[in-house]
């Protein structure tokens, strides 16, 4: 089991694409993001004075859309975990999440309707023990545990780690949420943490 004692943390950022952006496909959208999200967050502990994290990525996983309007396209999805030194803290948890908003606006993101259709969406989930609760940012983000489309992906990397304010593996919670949706878990493409290989 893998803790978040210590001086290192993570930090795990949700990724999800069901529409195309400029450059394509959702597959082409995650693929083209990936090198930009690594500079981003390299260049913002670098700009700290931080060692650079560690970054663990999640295979690629198709998921069905949860809540918002029906018939809404299958998602794309995969997390990222970045680990490393530094302590947590609100103005840089809001300076990570400026620079993601950044990128979805980049990759075309539009704010319609709720759990609507969207080219990028890239969420905070939670930064070591970090907690927030103003509107612009909530942390550890209220729903993460209940979503397959996170779990999965996190399960793929680490299905042992206990996170930040969570009393259960993710594997455990997995399972939880398999008993009472009665859902087969998200299975992952081809293709690792490495990506390409798809469908
Ligand atoms: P959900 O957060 O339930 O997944 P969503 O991703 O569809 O919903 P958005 O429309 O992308 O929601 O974001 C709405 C607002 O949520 C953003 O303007 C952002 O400031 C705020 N927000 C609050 N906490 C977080 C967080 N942990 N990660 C990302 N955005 C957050
Ligand atoms: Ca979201
Ligand atoms: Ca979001």
């Amino acid at each position: 089991m893998i803790s978040t004692e210590g001086s290192e943390f993570s930090l795990a950022v949700a990724l999800g694409a069901n529409l195309a952006s400029p450059v394509g496909e959702p597959l082409a959208t995650l693929l083209a993001l990936r090198p930009l999200l690594t500079i981003t967050l390299l260049q913002l502990w670098a700009a700290w004075g931080e060692e650079p994290p560690a970054l663990q990525w999640s295979p690629l996983f198709r998921t069905a859309a949860v809540g918002g309007p029906p018939g809404q396209p299958d998602y794309l999805n995969a997390v990222l975990l970045v680990r490393g030194e530094g302590t947590p803290q609100e103005q840089r948890a809001l300076e990570v999440l400026a620079r993601l908003q950044q990128l979805e606006h980049q990759f075309g993101r539009e704010r319609r309707e709720r759990w609507g259709p969207r080219s990028l969406d890239l969420d905070l989930l939670w930064w070591g023990p970090l907690q927030c609760s103003s509107e612009r940012l909530v942390l550890p983000h209220p729903l993460w545990s209940q979503r397959p489309f996170v779990l999965a992906p996190l399960a793929a990397i680490n299905g042992d780690l206990v996170p930040p304010g969570a009393s259960m593996t993710v594997n455990q919670q997995l399972a939880e949420l398999q008993r009472s949706s009665g859902k087969p878990p998200p299975k992952p493409l081809k293709g690792a943490g490495g990506w390409p290989e798809s469908p």
